[in-house]
């Protein structure tokens, strides 16, 4: 067998495996940024999982051996038991920042202009939220573990009212603001007849 081909079954090997076995499956399950309630203080936190562990246990044993590898109470609470992971694996799902993040758009319109906030476009456009005091930032600015909370209190925006508001705010001097004049509308019928 030649160098080429043992390079080849090498990769199709590791492709059926990854395929086959639920690789991709729990490792997309568990990859990203989760927010759970900690069991310890009952208050949300972001974790990671070691998603990468999480799925090969799975194709190993068919069941994802859970650990995290990062959450926001760390480094002052390293060494916790990890109880939020059954949490995690009850419902990952539910606890995917990106699902906390769509479902509370979902059917929201923008605060500014009225229109619906529609499908979200995760890094080029992201919608935003506007606080009791008018302060805007978008979602992606907002610390995870914050995320419950500031759904609760605030507003959205659209990405497009968020880029102007904080243009408008940011570089006053840049913005003209036109007075907005409606459209003129003839007080009589049109006629042909000539005078
Ligand atoms: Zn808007």
């Amino acid at each position: 067998m030649t160098l080429w081909a043992l390079i080849g079954s090498a990769v199709i090997a590791v492709v059926a495996y990854a395929l086959l076995s639920g690789f991709l499956t729990t490792y997309r399950r568990y990859r990203g940024k989760h927010v759970i309630t900690c069991p310890q203080n009952s208050q949300s936190a972001s974790v990671r999982v070691d998603a990468f562990k999480a799925a090969h246990w799975a194709a190993i044993s068919g069941d994802p051996v859970l650990r995290l590898s990062s959450c926001s109470r760390w480094p002052e609470n390293a060494g916790c038991g990890q109880e939020c992971l059954s949490e995690l694996k009850e419902s990952p799902e539910s606890c995917a920042v990106k699902t906390i993040v769509s479902q509370w758009y979902a059917g929201k319109s923008c605060v500014y202009c009225s229109h619906e906030i529609g499908p979200i476009v995760w890094h080029e456009r992201p919608p935003a939220v506007r606080s009791e005091e008018g302060i805007i930032r978008e979602w992606t600015d907002i610390a995870p573990e914050t995320l419950p909370q500031v759904f609760r209190t605030h507003e959205p925006v659209c990405f497009n009212c968020s880029l102007a508001e904080r243009l408008l705010h940011d570089h006053p001097e840049m913005i003209v603001k036109r007075n907005y004049r409606p459209e003129h509308k003839p007080t009589l019928a049109p006629t042909h007849t000539t005078y």
